[in-house]
């Protein structure tokens, strides 16, 4: 018999499980739940308490270069938020991004208990792990960039789409990624070769290539399918940001034609405008995509929210962060990885005054209030580009108490709201148990993750367990109990235990002939052999593979885990 645990007396919203603030023990042996366990286990007692899962979060920013060079960028950031060093703990310092250590800890300090790097090269792979070692508490991986690889571009020029897919397999299990992740597809060839050049229509040429964004898209669309992997291609669609941008994102999401597919942030791709124009202020078009995603199962999205304060921008879609440069202030970077990607980052701060930030924060409360489907349209603020993941109580109030939203929408630009359809959603409040869907439930269903997002015979045992409060945004940022694979992490909160937390990956299978079309790519344009390319197994610590459709449950290795 191992360690043991029960929780009783407590309400429990598990919706996968149907469990909509039903009172009932939940028992805990080795780490996962379990149907019974012995009469004198520890037990916890959630009398007049709330029970989930752990959060889980989709997508996020917290380690890799560009999380760093942010780092490097904000010194200032540092000094004003400093995370001493406790008995159990280590120090490190806050801001809208935090280190490592202090990520860990202020995530399973809101209950969130796993969350997902959105965007990783693969040339910076490994100290991505390092990294994510590093970040305690919370199961965590991240999604490899892949929508500007030169070498998978010139596969799919010249049609070799069986090649494309074995290739892409292979980056994915070479960098122990867990999903593709597209990024403005297209767009680092047009912003390298043709002096800042953007991509526009899904229909363009992308620079040298034979290829448009449309063919791209489709084509990962269809190998990530093929490949059976847990969660779809990620992607986070052509003109972010832009006005009129809805009608690209409608047409990307019309590519995926039935297969599944992940649309990121969605709310920074939902802008229509006055008269036609990119150059026009933005309008909300959150009815038309919200509309789209209800009526189409196969699609997903999170919701990528805005929070009014300091946020920083970092991304793989350099022009962008070059477009937003004029509204940031002062500093920024621009970066490139050898034929894999491109980089932006700089400092923002969003304003409820200022007409395009006041909308944005409109249309990311107007995604969530006009969806139908919880499971489909799930949280994030793309942290920390639309806000800190610290804001995400607040974000959760706003969702939850239609009284205090009114309150803050009569503190923003109201000609923003004028052109939002904030107005017309406004009486719907969500539930606790829509809340468990947004932040765990469907996040973890999302990404394939089977044991986690409920709290059913087998799951991971990570536990929140909330005291009921009518301010969510207290109820939501000091849980009282986060336990993590069984361990009594937060107790009476405060923490009480470290935990490390496992790296998550997939390795999908793929043919091994494919490395003799790979290597001589890299013997010619490559800074990095092809031999210390690779990040081996060995690598990681404490980890677990995460098995593709066509993999048995269990059976893919999992050595540490
Ligand atoms: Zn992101």
């Amino acid at each position: 018999m191992g360690s043991t645990l029960r929780i009783v007396n407590g309400r429990v919203y598990d919706p996968a499980n149907g469990l909509d603030g039903v009172v009932q023990d939940i028992c805990i042996q080795d780490g996962r739940i379990v149907a019974a366990v012995p009469p004198d286990t520890k037990t916890v007692d959630a009398r007049g308490m709330v029970v989930m899962p752990g959060g889980v979060d989709i997508h996020c920013h917290i380690a890799g270069s560009k999380v760093n060079m942010a780092r490097k960028l904000q010194p200032e950031d540092h000094r004003h938020d400093v995370h001493l060093r406790t008995r159990v703990s280590r120090s490190g310092t806050g801001g809208t991004v935090p280190s490592t250590f202090t990520t860990g800890y202020r995530y399973a300090a809101l209950g969130y208990t796993a969350a997902m790097e959105a965007a990783v090269t693969p040339l910076g792979a490994r100290s991505t792990l390092e990294e994510l070692q590093d970040t305690p508490i919370i199961d965590k991986g991240f999604f490899v960039l892949v929508g500007n690889n030169v070498l998978l571009f010139r596969l799919l020029q010249e049609g070799r789409l069986e090649e494309f897919r074995h290739a892409l397999a292979w980056w994915i299990g070479a960098t122990k990624a867990y999903a593709p992740k597209l990024v403005n597809p297209g767009v680092d060839a047009m912003w390298k070769g043709e002096r800042n050049a953007n991509i526009t229509t899904l229909d363009q040429k992308i620079g040298p290539f034979d290829l448009t964004p449309r063919k791209v898209i489709g084509a990962f669309i269809q190998a990530a399918n093929d490949l059976g992997l847990p969660h779809p291609v990620h992607i986070h669609c052509n003109n972010l940001g832009h006005s009129g941008n809805y009608t690209t994102t409608l047409e990307t999401m019309r590519i995926a034609d039935g297969r599944r597919a992940h649309i990121t942030h969605i709310q920074f791709h939902s802008y229509g405008s006055v008269a036609g124009k990119t150059t026009d202020n933005p309008t909300s078009k959150a009815r038309e995509i919200a509309d789209f995603v209800n009526t189409h199962p196969n699609i997903s999205a999170d919701v990528g929210a805005v929070l009014f304060g300091r946020s920083t921008s970092m991304t793989a879609d350099a022009p962008l962060a070059y477009m937003l440069r004029q509204f940031g202030g002062h500093k920024w970077i621009n970066a490139d990885s050898e034929n894999e990607s491109g980089c932006g980052i700089l400092p923002f701060t969003y304003q409820d005054q200022v007409y395009t930030n006041a909308l944005q924060w409109a249309i990311g409360l107007e995604l969530f209030l006009l969806s139908d489907d919880p499971w489909r349209m799930v949280f994030s603020t793309d942290h920390p580009n639309g806000g800190s993941f610290m804001s995400y109580p607040k974000l959760i109030r706003l969702l939850m108490d239609r009284e205090f939203r009114k309150e803050e929408m009569a503190k923003v630009n109201q000609k923003a709201l004028d052109n939002s359809g904030l107005r017309d959603c406004h009486a719907r409040e969500y539930s606790l148990y829509e809340i468990a869907i947004i932040t765990r439930a469907g996040p973890a269903r999302l990404l394939g993750l089977t044991t986690k997002g409920h709290l059913g015979i087998g799951a991971d045992a990570d536990i929140t367990i909330y005291e009921e409060d009518a301010d969510k945004e207290k109820m939501f940022s000091t849980p009282r109990y986060v336990i993590k694979d069984g361990a009594l992490v937060i107790e009476d909160h405060e923490f009480r235990s470290e935990a490390e937390g496992r790296v998550l990956h997939v390795s999908p299978d793929y043919d091994p002939g494919i490395e003799q079309v790979i290597q001589p790519f890299f013997e010619d344009f490559y800074t990095v052999q092809f031999a210390n390319y690779p990040v081996d197994v060995e690598y990681l610590h404490h980890h677990q593979v995460v098995p593709t459709a066509h993999q048995p449950a269990g059976a893919a290795p999992s050595p540490g885990a």
